[in-house]
């Protein structure tokens, strides 16, 4: 779940996106429909008529329809039934975001100059129309002319959910305010948009600006021949001798964790703590400008402060709970992090045999890592050859099979974007066909970075869905399979969790099928898949030796599981650490009465931290997640946590019952991944597990209870 997995989330606002029916080619003219493949998308894809150019004319076509049928919404006086008010709403937009869905799914994995021209060309007018529906005031006023007649208060379920939902989402983007207050809204988002950009530009610039070139071979004493491989040729790139070393993540992380040289781990170290804080790519300013312009936007809009406003759609419902939740957590989590802290104190003072000074930020990750060997003699390498990617994708359908009763068929002469990605159908036992699917797993020079689940179309009850899997896993070699760690493996389950959720999908309103759920319930359904990785069982269903096929043995499974947990108190309390961050800059921070906004951020993370911090270490600076983005996971940092709770808790159920009941199963599929947004969360999962998560499940699974 960490950045570059989060789940892929559609252009434009959610709540107010519309699913579509198949076919697609209602209110297409007849010239558009046999001139343009994206205005007649069908199941499934053809993927080969879906060129550059046809872009810009199918979303200008597709704008127009959209704000047709909107306006349609009340003309006449027509506001007393579903269907002709919220129904044209869901469905509004629907072609739309089918289309867009495809148009940004391109651009991510085969980018090239036509197709990002023409990307960059229709976002900025998709973007502004999405923004500007809830400001539409005859929209508005339709909707609350509806939401007063009695065919309104006799709606039930999902359709009673969303016109609830919809009339919260306008106000809270501003539908209620005068003309100036709408005004200074809008003024605001752009003001948001162009420094939290500048911000994410700064943080890059900083981050290549950085290096170090080392000549002198015995100072990469400890690093692996992979990482002084990499070091050599981003120097030769560049046309220097030596090994060059900067702050992006592989070539940091060596250093921090293997390297013996303490200088240059200390001098990666304070180059990273203190990234975007100088001269032209200086941040500082720009987080406290940030943190002041989402306060206002959050005051106009009748907030008491950010975080309640962002959080007004979530489980947590406002920051005070969020606050509350990372709170307990770090409480619970502090004896076991300062035992950790003592005892790898006492491993490093052995080490160096009482001759190192006290233990120093560099030092962390460095001595963690030889305390990890030492006590557990797990190298992750060698579990390698029992996962080919081949057998990973097999073992998660089987897995999904035994729970959930689908079956998947492989198409192998669906088109597809790429001559790797494969295409498969998710079918019921009965047959019925659920959807369709594409894994794209490995890298390309044209496709960006992380895994993500990407739905294309989202459909309701009886009709199917379609979507995506891309990752970057390791690719196979010119004479050997794809072997993953088990950290992608993880990976391959957490992504087939999300498609579960999207292609079980049976909501009756499109707006709130699928994965459109709160960002603090939405990894539920992913992480819970990452237990089942875990298990003897399920690993045997994924893991057999390349040249053997013997499964992974006892010896070493033991030796995975008994390191799992190592260290889990001190990774817990810099998660911690950073989610109270976020809820104090966006809850308490006041510049008059707090002072610098980075002396208050070092503050709260060094109490989560394992040494002092030096008085210049300004990581927030730095800090993507919460600037990088008008919104992203700004006051929401904590939703990490708070999916660990619930899928630890709700894999509990499957635990006492049997990791493969399809009892549990069906119930899990009913309750949860069947139901989309349609039902408020906490209900979905109390219908699941027949009571409220417990707190302290995940505590327990990492051995903290
Ligand atoms: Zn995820």
């Amino acid at each position: 779940m960490e950045e570059g997995r989060a789940l892929v989330r559609a252009n434009g606002r959610r709540a107010l996106q519309s699913p579509q029916r198949l076919p697609y080619d209602q209110r297409v003219t007849a010239a558009q429909h046999e001139t343009n493949p994206f205005l007649q998308i069908q199941l499934p894809i053809q993927w080969g008529e879906l060129h550059p150019e046809r872009i810009e004319p199918a979303v200008t076509a597709l704008l127009a329809e959209a704000r047709a049928a909107l306006e349609g919404i009340g003309a006449g006086g027509a506001a007393h039934s579903y269907d002709a008010v919220l129904g044209v709403l869901d469905e509004a937009t629907a072609r739309l975001e089918v289309v867009m869905s495809l148009v940004s799914h391109l651009e991510s994995t085969c980018t090239g100059p036509a197709i990002r021209a023409a990307y960059d060309a229709v976002r900025p007018a998709v973007s502004d129309f999405y923004a500007g529906i809830p400001l539409d005031p005859k929209l508005w006023s339709a909707l609350k002319t509806y939401a007063e007649t009695p065919d309104a208060k006799r709606l039930s379920g999902a359709r009673r959910r969303f016109l609830e939902k919809t009339l919260d989402e306008f106000r809270r983007s501003g539908a209620d305010l005068d003309d100036a207050g709408k005004a200074r809204l809008r003024a605001l988002s752009v003001e948001l948009a162009e420094v939290t950009s500048k911000f994410s530009q700064n943080v890059v610039d900083a981050t290549a600006a950085f290096e170090i070139v080392i000549d002198d071979a015995q100072r990469l004493a400890g690093l692996s021949q992979r990482a002084r491989d990499a070091a050599l040729a981003a120097a030769e790139s560049r046309g220097r001798s030596g090994w060059r070393f900067g702050l992006d993540a592989p070539s940091y992380l060596a250093v921090l964790t293997y390297c013996e040289d303490r200088a240059l781990r200390e001098a990666l170290w304070r180059a990273f703590a203190t990234r975007a804080t100088a001269g032209a790519h200086d941040n500082r300013a720009l987080v406290a400008k940030i943190v002041a312009l989402r306060h206002e936007q959050a005051t106009l809009l009748g907030f008491v402060d950010f975080a309640d406003y962002v959080l007004a759609d979530r489980m947590a419902k406002n920051g005070a709970t969020a606050d509350a939740f990372l709170a307990r957590l770090a409480d619970k989590t502090r004896p076991a992090f300062e035992r950790e802290t003592r005892e790898l104190v006492a491993f490093a003072a052995a080490e160096s045999a009482g001759a190192a000074p006290p233990l120093a930020p560099w030092d962390v990750a460095f001595y963690a890592e030889k305390q990890r060997r030492a006590l557990f003699d797990f190298d992750e390498e060698a579990l390698r050859p029992y996962l080919t990617a081949d057998q990973a994708i097999e073992g998660v359908f089987e897995v999904a099979h035994r729970l959930y009763g689908v079956r998947i068929e492989s198409l192998p002469d669906a088109p597809v974007w790429d001559e790797r990605v494969r295409a498969y159908a998710m079918r019921d036992d009965g047959g019925a066909l659920l959807g369709y699917f594409y894994l794209d797993l490995f890298p390309r020079e044209t496709k960006r970075d992380g895994a993500w689940m990407g739905p294309f179309v989202t459909s309701l009850p009886g009709a199917a869905h379609a979507a995506t899997i891309c990752a970057n896993l390791t690719p196979p070699t010119e004479t050997g399979p794809s072997l993953l760690t088990h950290r992608e493996l993880e990976t391959v389950f957490h992504e087939f969790g999300h498609l579960l959720h999207h292609l079980l999908s049976g909501v009756e309103v499109r707006s709130l099928a699928g994965t459109r759920v709160a960002w603090d319930f939405v990894e539920l359904p992913s992480q819970i898949m990452e237990n089942w990785c875990w298990e003897r069982e399920g690993l045997d269903l994924v893991a057999r030796h390349v040249d053997t096929a013997e499964r992974v043995p006892e010896a070493l499974f033991d030796k995975m599981l008994r390191a799992k947990n190592f260290r889990a108190a001190t990774d817990q309390m810099r998660q911690l650490g950073f989610g109270a961050v976020d809820l104090g800059l966006h809850r308490r921070y006041q510049p008059a009465r707090d002072g610098d906004i980075i002396d208050y951020a070092r503050t709260i993370i060094a109490a989560h931290s394992v040494t002092a911090l030096p008085d210049d270490y300004a990581m927030i600076a730095s800090f993507g997640h919460l600037f990088g983005s008008p919104v992203g996971y700004a006051a929401a940092y904590y939703s990490y946590k708070w999916a660990e709770v619930l899928d630890a808790d709700a894999f509990t159920r499957f635990r006492a019952e049997g990791i493969f009941s399809r009892e549990v199963g069906a119930s899990f599929r009913s309750e949860l991944l069947a139901r989309g947004d349609g039902e408020d969360p906490l209900v979905l999962y109390r219908s699941f597990m027949g009571r409220d998560p417990d707190p302290d499940a995940m505590l327990l699974r990492s051995g903290l209870l």
